[in-house]
């Protein structure tokens, strides 16, 4: 069977969650990572079996999570983290998330995986206008709902299993104007998509990856533009 590691799920509401059902349910083992601040209430929300009844497959089981591995995806390496972030009790009381770390646990656990996902997405200023939004607020948006991706992808690229695939959620106010969408969140999805229709002569980032991870390593890379969910983050802009 083909091992799956989800980045962004840290409840039963969001995207993360039911991509791993699909893929669960498609015969896939699967491993997730979850977001520092939010790993103590997933963890044990999960062990009460709060979510058993979203755990529930097609063919009546319940899908099995082998392994949660904290993370955080704005963060390369331990010399990334700030000292506030450090001595954060929440982060302090795990260890290992920055994502070169993540994947080194992942590979001495499991050696390889064929399918990554990156679920995840974060803009702290998203619910100021563009013009209101100031540069600190954008940088992050882009750190941590794009770049993370090429972070992941180049670090999980050394054990994926050629001819896996990795895919990201895009959504379409990277080229639509979506009010209420800000924080530079649509430039940060504009930064991820696979491909901008009427200016075929700029690569974009999913563009890029799929060249190189493509080439190099025999991995597919894409991303979905998905419609609206009322998941926990879309509840955070009021959407
Ligand atoms: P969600 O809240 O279920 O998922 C977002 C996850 O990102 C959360 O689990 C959060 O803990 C995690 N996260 C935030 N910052 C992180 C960081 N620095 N490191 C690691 N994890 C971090 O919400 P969702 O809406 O399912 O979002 C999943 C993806 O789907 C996102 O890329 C989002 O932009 C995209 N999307 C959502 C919608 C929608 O309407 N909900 C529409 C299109 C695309």
């Amino acid at each position: 069977g083909k091992r799956a590691f989800i980045a962004g799920v840290a409840d039963d509401n969001g995207y993360g969650w039911a991509i791993a059902k699909s893929l669960a349910a498609a015969g896939a083992e699967i491993i997730v990572g979850t977001w520092v601040p939010a790993l103590n209430i997933f963890e044990s929300s999960l062990r009460r079996g709060k979510f058993d009844e979203s755990r529930v497959l097609p063919d009546g089981s319940l899908m099995e999570i082998t392994k949660v591995y904290p993370m955080d995806a704005v963060y390369d390496s331990p010399d990334d983290v700030p000292e506030d972030v450090k001595s954060n009790k929440r982060y302090a009381g795990s260890s290992k998330w920055t994502v070169k770390e993540l994947v080194e646990s992942v590979k001495q656990d499991f050696g390889s995986i064929d399918i990554l996902v990156h679920s995840l997405a974060n803009g702290p200023e998203v619910t100021k206008p563009l013009l209101e939004t100031s540069r600190n607020g954008y940088l992050a948006a882009i750190s941590a709902s794009s770049y993370s991706f090429v972070s992941l992808l180049k670090e999980f690229v050394s054990i994926m299993n050629p001819g896996g695939a990795s895919i990201s959620l895009t959504y379409i106010a990277s080229e639509r104007i979506i009010p209420g969408y800000g924080g530079g969140m649509s430039s940060a999805k504009a930064a991820l998509e696979t491909f901008i229709s009427s200016f075929p002569m700029f690569p974009c980032l999913i563009q890029v990856l799929a060249f190189e991870a493509g080439r190099k390593h025999k991995i597919r890379v894409n991303t979905i533009s998905a419609g609206p969910l009322r998941s926990r983050a879309a509840k955070a802009i009021g959407f």
